[in-house]
């Protein structure tokens, strides 16, 4: 009978209770066949054994249990390895549970890092915003020599500084995951224009040459995040720039050959006919290079092959390693090859949406025919002749090139003697021996049919007297390098149809200046630091502007009720009422009078997307982000107040 018994009282004869065995409490018929005992104790022996076994009843046949029989057998390691095991689970557990925890305090320190290097950008930018625009105002002025030289250093060490400031910035934004790409329609062709047009002066100034290529079936009306293609292009050709000392760099643009990604459809859009295109940007120079051993570091942060050199070129050590997150955020990878001594190819690959027709119209080439028409290029950079050859061959012309004046003068004369003159030369007006200028001097003193080819020089804006001795040949149509194809076609269609190409607007502010002076404003500047107010006021000073300043929000609103404003420059950070707070009782006072909206733009020190976002929401027309610069504000105020 085992009713009340422990197991081990049924199945061994032992004094001490198994802790873990159940007393069996039931056992009427059918109720257990079978008694488990789940653990017992080898008694005498100094380690633990575990048994596991059972017990089947034998009963009469009256039913009653009589007997049983019982079978164990020893399953000591198999318990110890499950209890290994649950130990193992446990730590996994506890460390997974400490990770997770880990990562929302790294995530929590990360967020707090990002934000504390806003505000650390907003408290820099907004000092440098007068420490920059105060230089360039004393720049503006009459100076002797050496102070110039004072204010320059000033204006340039600003800049460099603000450059470093943007870098950290992106950098945190970007360790943060807080770096959102933005997904819209743009023009490449434009894109490099402007770029290579903001870089060439750095060029010119070092004597490099810098070029851009597209290589023809290239799509160029696409879709992606412009502003940071235009950062990392930009970085890279920065850093040629830096160190190179003689030659050249090429920033050449080609869609990834076929078979390998090409054009193919683009799996995240909806519009059937939408194409991907995985473009490769190579940044090809003529520098110092890098040694072998360094260049797979080169895009970690902070590396640096030779950081004296870095340093007095005004580098941080951070681009690199920026442009390689910035083309995986956008789906790229780069890499770099480079020969000491030699030069070094920069190579990015971004894949973009092909907008087959763009929404806006973007710049179009001008129409042009130069069907068999004879074409000389006269250039000693071999890639320049190649860019300007292949432009000129899809539009039918017949190029020849040649690297010297010299040269240029024997393919005229001989080309005019067999009666097959040349109707086009683009000289170049820097070469070695007899240069661009002193080639068309001697062009005017040859016969007719020699004189009487167009000419187009290709100049370099910031060297003296390029122009005016273009002005002094009665050269009238000059181009400035970097040269690109849409100003290039415009040049031939003006030169060759007898039109005189506008020479280039060279200081566009001074326009904007003007324009903005055809009608008086009434500017409501509000701002808490007395030099930015002072600053702002400046850049208006030639226009015709009216501008009140006030000192906070809370005046603003008092101010812009009674006043009759065309435009509101609203700082954000102010003491008493911030920006956005003002921004939203001027909208709701004037929706409640039912006024229109006048343009108020939020003028910022911070540089994150969601503060832009913010500024928006509080019902800001734009946002200016600071160091501001004259041209930047003079264009808003253009853009908002409809004085074009
Ligand atoms: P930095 O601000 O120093 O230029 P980067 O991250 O942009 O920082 O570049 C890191 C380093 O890579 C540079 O300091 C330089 O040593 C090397 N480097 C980058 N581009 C080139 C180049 N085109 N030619 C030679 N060295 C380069």
């Amino acid at each position: 009978d085992i009713i009340g018994k422990r197991c081990y009282q049924v199945f061994q004869d032992r004094d001490t209770p198994c802790p873990g065995c159940p007393t069996v409490t039931a056992l009427e018929s059918g109720d257990i066949e079978h008694a488990v005992m789940h653990h017992s104790s080898s008694k005498g022996m100094e380690r633990e054994t575990w048994w596991d076994g059972y017990a089947v009843p034998i009963k009469d046949n009256t039913g009653r249990i009589v007997s049983c029989i019982q079978m164990s057998r020893d399953i000591t390691e198999r318990k110890q390895a499950e209890e290994t095991l649950r130990e193992t689970n446990q730590k996994l557990e506890d460390a997974i549970s400490r990770a997770n925890n880990m990562t929302v305090e790294a995530e929590k320190a990360n967020h707090a890092k990002s934000r504390f290097l806003a505000n650390m950008s907003h408290e820099i930018r907004t000092p440098m915003n007068a420490v920059i625009g105060m230089a360039g105002l004393l720049l503006d002025t009459e100076l002797d020599v050496e102070q110039r030289r004072y204010a320059e250093s000033v204006h340039s060490n600003g800049e460099v500084l603000l450059g470093l400031i943007s870098d950290i910035l992106d950098f945190s934004k970007i360790e943060a995951g807080r770096l959102e790409l933005e997904d819209i329609d743009f023009d490449l062709q434009n894109l490099l224009k402007n770029l290579a047009g903001a870089l060439s002066l750095r060029a010119q100034e070092k004597g490099i040459e810098l070029m851009y290529d597209i290589e023809p079936a290239t799509p160029v009306h696409l879709r992606g995040d412009p502003g940071r293609l235009r950062q990392v292009i930009g970085n890279l050709v920065e850093n040629a720039i830096k160190f190179t000392e003689k030659g050249e760099v090429f920033v050449r643009i080609k869609a990834q050959e076929e078979g390998r990604r090409s054009l193919s459809s683009c799996p995240n859009d909806t519009q059937s006919d939408s194409k991907a295109a995985h473009l490769v940007f190579s940044v090809i120079d003529t520098g110092i290079g890098i040694p072998s051993e360094q260049i797979d570091g080169i895009f970690e942060v902070f590396n640096q092959v030779d950081s004296s050199l870095s340093r007095s070129s005004g580098g941080t050590g951070l681009g690199l390693s920026i442009s390689k997150k910035l083309a995986g955020l956008m789906g790229g990878d780069i890499w770099a090859e480079s020969i000491l001594g030699k030069g070094s190819t920069f190579t990015f690959t971004v894949p973009f949406t092909v907008t087959a027709k763009p929404e806006k119209p973007f710049e179009e080439m001008p129409p042009l025919d130069l069907n068999r028409t004879r074409v000389l290029v006269v250039d000693d950079n071999a890639t320049n002749r190649l860019i300007l050859n292949r432009i000129l061959a899809e539009y039918g012309a017949l190029v020849t090139e040649v690297e010297s004046a010299i040269r240029g003068l024997f393919e005229l004369k001989h080309a005019a003697d067999s009666g097959n003159p040349f109707r086009l030369a683009i000289i170049d007006c820097r070469m070695p021996g007899m240069d661009g200028f002193e080639l068309v001097r001697r062009i005017h003193e040859e016969q007719d049919d020699v004189r009487a080819v167009k000419i187009i020089m290709l100049t370099s804006e910031n060297r003296d007297g390029d122009l005016k001795k273009c002005r002094d040949l009665e050269i009238t149509s000059y181009l400035i390098k970097p040269v690109n194809k849409k100003d290039l076609l415009e040049a031939i269609t003006f030169i060759l149809g007898g039109k005189t190409a506008s020479p280039p607007e060279k200081n566009p502010t001074v326009k904007m200046e003007k324009s903005i002076l055809a009608r008086a404003l009434n500017i409501l500047l509000v701002e808490d630091s007395i030099d930015n107010r002072l600053l702002i006021q400046a850049y208006l000073k030639k226009t015709a502007c009216r501008v009140e300043t006030v000192e906070n929000g809370a005046i603003a609103v008092e101010k812009f009720k009674t006043g009759n404003f065309d435009i509101v420059l609203m700082d954000v950070q102010m003491p008493v009422m911030d920006g956005y707070t003002a921004t939203r009782e001027i909208r709701h006072w004037e929706k409640e009078n039912q006024r229109t909206e006048t343009p108020i733009l939020a003028l910022t020190a911070y540089a994150l997307a969601d503060d832009f976002e913010k500024s928006l929401a509080a019902g800001c027309t734009d946002h200016l982000s600071k160091p501001i610069k004259k041209e930047n504000l003079l264009r808003a105020i253009e853009k908002y107040t409809g004085n074009t």
